[in-house]
């Protein structure tokens, strides 16, 4: 998958995603920036971030492009939202929902301040209808919360915000949800469930060996 904003660079030997950089100069975890033609681009660690681990285990259809509109839960101090701000770029908006004062401080310090298409919004993800600050529909929701009821937390905000035909991707942190079942037959569950609420499965992608017992889930709504 390559973009304008996505390209993979090799570095010491290996192949990585990364993004073209929104504010120059600038890096948000210690990641190396890059130049390539004439462009910045940061390394867009897989081990740091589970979107560029499902990149690299081959996700088909990566849904958030220049311009893209989305709703991410689970924000936290703002490593995989400071790369969807890169590719979504000046034309798209980030709404990045995080409950936890302390890391969502760093979220507001070290990515919002520098990056106008990030809007934090310092809520709880099971109280959508208090996220004042989202306007209209958006094309993709991501999720990534760990917690047991992820799913309908998901569910919940997808129904609030997503537009018919946009995508959610979610992250399954099996763990959070049944440690004693195989981590397949939950990610399989998670799946089943989403189909009954209205979405279409379209890939379930093994996250190992970058995040242990994690799913990620691309999904369509409402079609
Ligand atoms: N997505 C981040 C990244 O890739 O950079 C990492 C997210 S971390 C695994 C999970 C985050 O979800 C934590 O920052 C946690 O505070 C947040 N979280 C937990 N419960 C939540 C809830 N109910 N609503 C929104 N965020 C929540």
């Amino acid at each position: 998958m390559e973009s304008d904003a996505i390209r993979w660079i090799s570095l010491n030997g290996e192949k990585n995603a990364a993004t073209l950089n929104l504010v120059k100069g600038n890096n948000v975890y210690g990641e190396k920036l890059v130049k390539q033609g004439g462009e910045e681009y940061r390394i867009w660690d897989p081990f740091r971030s589970k979107l560029a681990a499902s990149l690299k285990k081959g996700m088909k259809n990566m849904p958030i492009r220049n311009g893209t509109k989305v709703l991410y839960l689970g924000a936290s101090t703002g490593t995989t939202v400071s790369h969807v701000s890169d590719i979504v770029g000046p034309g798209g908006i980030v709404f990045a929902v995080e409950p936890a004062t302390r890391v969502a401080r760093e979220l507001i310090e070290n990515v919002a301040s520098k990056r106008k298409n990030v809007m934090p919004i310092i809520e709880d993800a099971r109280r959508p209808q208090s996220y004042f600050s989202v306007f209209g529909k958006v094309d993709v929701v991501y999720c990534d919360i760990a917690q047991p009821d992820q799913t309908d937390i998901a569910i919940s905000n997808c129904v609030a915000y997503l537009k018919k035909g946009g995508v959610m991707l979610l992250v399954i942190k099996t763990r959070s949800i049944d440690v004693t079942m195989d981590p397949r037959a939950v990610v399989a569950q998670e799946a089943a469930r989403l189909e009954k609420n209205g979405f279409l499965i379209d890939q379930i992608i093994n996250l190992e060996p970058f995040d242990k017992d994690h799913g990620m889930i691309s999904c369509k709504y409402g079609t």
